[in-house]
């Protein structure tokens, strides 16, 4: 009975991502493209956090997903999922990552209102953006 973690997670925010091989500069203020490798070792797509927040609470989250899925549970478009804050719930939509479709956690903003919503909250607005929008193309560094 296999009980390790097997899944990894990859922070890019402006700086080097040498895992994914993309050196991404320029990314928009508040947003990061944090996401998991290898959750396709439990038959389920992996997950994306695009708001950027302390590295620990990215880490906190996403795991706290992937340990869901070990456990059985399975999410898909469109779920709202409770159990990460204690006063919303966050929602799972699919977005392409670097070629693969991922579920994007989306979370609302203070008035619980979610980025579709034009009373919004501008930075949680981004969460719309695909992944490859999430950074000016003309601060890229080469
Ligand atoms: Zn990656």
């Amino acid at each position: 009975m296999k009980n390790n973690i097997g899944w990894i997670i990859h922070l890019c925010a402006n700086g080097n991502c040498d895992e994914c091989g993309k050196r991404e500069e320029g990314f928009l203020p508040y947003t990061c493209n944090a996401h998991t490798h290898g959750m396709e070792e439990y038959g389920h797509m992996d997950f994306q956090l695009v708001l950027k927040a302390h590295p620990a609470e990215i880490g906190r989250i996403l795991n706290t997903f992937g340990l869901w899925v070990q456990s059985g549970r399975r999410f898909k478009a469109g779920d709202m999922v409770s159990g990460i804050f204690q006063d919303c719930n966050v929602r799972l939509d699919e977005f392409e990552e670097t070629g693969r479709t991922v579920l994007r956690i989306i979370i609302p903003d203070d008035e619980n209102r979610f980025p579709e919503d034009e009373e919004c909250m501008e930075v949680y607005r981004l969460q719309l953006l695909e992944t490859d929008e999430l950074w000016r193309k003309d601060g890229t560094v080469s």
